[in-house]
């Protein structure tokens, strides 16, 4: 990996004198565009490809590559004046199809060069330019890859205009956030050792990894509800269920306590989730398979869904992850904060997206549950289950490069 990142370095120092050489063409067809040319621009990309180590068992960071750790591409795009953004791509091979591998080719070979030479203030045209790298499937095209484009273009602008993304987005800036522990029990025996782990460093609000087995998830929700009467209780299937089992156990998690019911079965099930929504038993979110605003707007459209579990992760960063939030929100629907178990980076940046966005129930960001370390000059504020907001320009957080670089060394090296 060291070597594929030496070469990329290589490669992007040489796209920059290439950019330079071309500049008067590069220009000429952009002033038309924008009919003035950007003070600042795009000069360089970085990636570094690295892994977070890893505590506990959580289902996604287990096999041959999740058991390495929680692979995460940090990104790094210096503007030509100097200035600095960071951002990160979190794929997860067992949840997504994107990998360490995949995520730092796509970003390094596909992405990356369509901002160079861009206005780093325009983060529309910049998202354009990335729509125009790489062809979507159903929706947008490697999407976690292309969140951590999405988030240091963010941070850049942030800095760039000494805003905090609360400013960038003329909001006022929201409050500390109250996050859920994730219980993920490979047997029932250990569901109250696991609850106590959370309850010690402070955590009153539990979500709980359910599917395919029914009896199993009830019993596991039974227990939690024992234990935590007033907690916010939160189930999710990651897509586990056949559309008949989900249907069968929607009402009897109800019955036990459960508060809403998350990815119940694979998003293409579009008829059961319409057949879940009717039956009403319990709030059906999705999760997987909502990337884009506008597959987000059939799937209300389809009678699908009652919200959506949001991670700026997931659906290709804070622009897509913003108007989805809008778009929910117009239509009286739910959304609840998530995230892909984010790191550092994108924990801040998430954080500053639903604090802004007054998220009010318990979030379910657990990368401080199950990582080890960081690559920031002083670590997220978190204890005692709440965050508080980073507040700073950009994404409000202060990278380490040499953090960055060490850690890339150890584990992907
Ligand atoms: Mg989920």
């Amino acid at each position: 990996m060291s070597n594929v990142n030496r070469i990329d370095r290589r490669r992007f120092l040489a796209a920059s004198a290439a950019t330079t050489l071309a500049g008067g063409a590069l220009l000429t067809n952009r002033a038309a565009a924008q009919t003035r040319e950007p003070s600042v621009m795009i000069d360089r990309i970085e990636v570094f490809p690295l892994r977070y180590p890893t505590a506990g068992h959580f289902k996604f960071f287990t096999g041959p590559h999740g058991s390495r750790g929680r692979a995460a591409v940090i990104v790094k795009i210096t503007a030509d004046d100097g200035s600095l953004g960071w951002g990160q791509s979190v794929p997860i091979a067992l949840w997504s199809y994107e990998t360490l591998e995949t995520a730092t080719v796509v970003l390094r070979d596909y992405f990356a060069p369509a901002l160079i030479g861009l206005d780093p203030l325009d983060i529309d045209a910049a998202q354009a330019a990335l729509d125009g790298a790489l062809a979507g499937a159903f929706s947008t095209g490697m999407p976690i890859a292309r969140a951590g484009l999405d988030l240091a273009l963010h941070d850049l602008k942030g800095k760039l205009t000494g805003k905090s993304l609360a400013q960038l987005w003329d909001r006022e800036p929201g409050e500390p956030l109250t996050l859920s522990w994730t219980l993920n029990p490979r047997s029932l025996d250990e569901v109250e050792g696991l609850i106590e782990a959370g309850w010690r460093r402070g955590y009153r609000h539990f979500n709980i990894k359910v599917a395919p087995n029914p009896k199993f998830d009830v019993e596991l929700a039974t227990m939690v509800r024992r234990r935590v009467p007033d907690g916010f209780l939160w189930a999710d299937g990651n897509g586990g269920y056949d559309p008949d089992t989900a249907l069968e156990v929607a009402p009897k998690l109800a019955d036990v306590g459960v508060d809403v019911l998350e990815a119940p079965i694979k998003p293409n099930r579009i008829s059961g989730y319409q057949a879940l929504k009717r039956q009403g038993a319990l709030p059906i979110l999705m999760d997987e398979g909502v990337v884009s605003p506008v597959e987000l707007a059939e799937f209300i459209k389809l009678g699908m869904i009652d919200g959506v579990a949001m991670k700026p992760s997931r659906c290709g960063g804070l622009v897509s992850a913003r108007r989805q939030i809008e778009l929910i929100e117009d239509r009286g629907l739910m959304w609840l904060g998530s995230g892909l178990t984010d790191p550092d980076i994108s924990m801040a940046a998430t954080l500053g997206l639903y604090g802004t966005y007054g998220l009010k129930k318990p979030a379910a960001l657990n990368g401080p549950q199950f990582l080890t370390t960081h690559v920031l000059a002083a670590p997220l504020a978190i204890a005692n289950a709440v965050a508080e907001l980073p507040r700073g320009p950009g994404l409000g957080v202060d990278v380490d490069e040499a953090k960055v670089v060490a850690l890339m060394k150890q584990t992907a090296g």
